[in-house]
């Protein structure tokens, strides 16, 4: 068997099971117990053949797959994956670069750099930001807030990189009440721990302002950090960035920018107002491997003053800037120092969807979403809990019961698949639109599984 043909008949299998996402189930059928029999079992002595081991791992895997390339997947906030950024991928699975360094992979380093360029193009940030392609929005926000930390201390005298924050200045961290966890978490990765932040107030879609971000710094002189979002998970809501970072610049803070899926918008000329002064912020944490639709996993982390992000990142000779018209090595940039060109699926999405493309799929997915909002709270005892902004449907029917209810049966049905959630302490149901494959036929399909859940019950 040559490598030829297994990566031949590789491609069959995962041809197969793109082929077919209309007829499968999108929940799959198999228990984590009938997978752990079909996967398990004691590690043979001898080697395998790679295509029998291959078969074999699809064949024992597919039962538990969920199928979150068909456009009726509506899970948290995921996304599906571009042809040819799912190509590209390969491709950089074949090539096996390590990107970390310039001479682990040159045309990787390159690839990188420029999809870097376009992004920050796209995304309307300002031409002289630094960036970081990082596994996702978690690491993102650990590179961005590592930046924040370096600058806000290194204004306050304190060399953080060389002293750790042990008898530092105490940094704040103002954020809102509906910011994403991984916020907390990088707080902690980073040092800051979780009691360094101070919570501002939000209104009913989760958005928080630039008074309640005013009064979260209120009293604190030293150095502080604020944290706001552009797309919350369940509504998709977005902060008035441009008039916060009013208020962090007055206070000489840092403003960094959760913008998972919402800073998405940027690149959608008809969205683009809803995150008006997202570009006046200091970092931003996004995501490529949702609404950009590349495969998992790769984030990406922007940031306003390269010196900072280098202070934070680079291990090499400090401050030392590479050689004019050098490639980056990427290490300096991200937590990672192996890593994977995840760079070059994010350049494939670019190319083949061109501006236009990006533009599209962002409005495409927000007017299915729209829709789904408008045709389901014509269903009996549907509530529309948010207002549908962007690509995020926060609903529910009556009563967490039967809210808990209807969500159950149009998950069992196989048609399509959406998480539950919480909001304002009762059950809700959160569709999330941010799949290329989606399409008018899958929302009509979702619907009426909705439909169809109302009557059984
Ligand atoms: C998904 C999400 C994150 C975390 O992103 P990962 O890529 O899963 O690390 C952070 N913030 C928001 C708003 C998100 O939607």
């Amino acid at each position: 068997m040559s490598e030829r043909e297994l990566l031949g008949r590789t491609a069959e299998i995962a041809a197969t099971f793109l082929e077919t996402l209309d007829e499968r189930p999108v929940w799959p059928p198999a228990s984590v117990e009938e997978l752990r029999a079909a996967l398990g079992g004691e590690l043979q002595e001898a080697p395998r053949e790679p295509l029998e081991v291959v078969e074999a791992l699809a064949a024992a895997s597919e039962p538990g797959v969920v199928a979150i390339p068909s456009g009726r997947y509506f899970g948290f906030v995921i996304g599906g994956a571009l042809p040819a950024a799912l190509a590209a991928d390969w491709l950089t699975s074949a090539w096996d670069q390590n990107a970390g360094l310039v001479v682990g992979g040159p045309a990787a380093a390159v690839a990188e750099e420029i999809a870097g360029e376009w992004l920050l193009d796209l995304l309307g940030l300002p031409a002289s930001t630094s960036f970081a392609f990082v596994t996702g929005c978690q690491m993102a926000h650990v590179t961005c807030l590592a930046a924040a930390r370096h600058a806000v201390l290194e204004r306050a005298g304190w060399d953080v990189e060389g002293f750790g924050l042990a008898n530092a200045p105490q940094v704040r961290v103002g954020v809102g009440g509906k910011r994403h966890v991984t916020i907390d978490r990088a707080l902690r990765l980073l040092g800051l721990g979780n009691r360094c932040v101070a919570t501002a107030e939000v209104d009913s879609q989760g958005c928080t302002s630039a008074s309640a971000v005013a009064a979260a710094l209120e009293g604190h002189d030293g150095p502080a950090i604020v944290c706001a979002q552009v797309g919350e998970v369940n509504t998709g809501a977005v902060d008035p960035v441009g008039e916060i970072a009013r208020v962090v610049k007055d206070a000489g803070a840092w403003l960094h920018v959760d913008g998972a899926f919402g800073l998405w918008a940027a690149a959608s000329p008809e969205l683009h107002g809803l995150v008006r002064g997202v570009e006046l912020a200091d970092s931003w944490a996004t995501d490529a491997h949702k609404w950009l639709n590349v495969p998992y996993d790769c984030g990406l982390a922007f940031v306003s003053d390269p010196r900072a992000h280098r202070a934070a990142m680079a291990m090499t000779a400090e401050y030392l800037v590479a050689e004019e018209g050098a490639a980056r090595d990427q290490m300096d940039w991200t937590p990672e120092f192996s890593r994977r060109a995840r760079g070059v699926a994010v350049y494939a999405a670019l190319r083949s969807l061109g501006r236009s493309g990006v533009a599209d799929l962002v409005e495409r997915c927000c007017r299915h979403a729209r829709r789904f909002a408008e045709e389901l709270a014509a269903l009996p005892g549907c509530e529309i809990l948010n207002e549908v902004v962007l690509n995020q449907v926060l609903l529910r029917f009556g009563d967490d019961e039967a809210t808990g209810a209807v969500l159950a049966a149009v998950q069992g049905s196989g048609e399509a698949w959406m998480s539950g959630t919480a909001w304002d302490g009762r059950a809700a149901i959160r569709i999330s639109v941010s799949n290329w494959r989606t399409s008018d036929e899958d929302v009509t399909r979702t619907v009426a599984a909705f439909e169809r859940a109302l009557t059984a019950i």
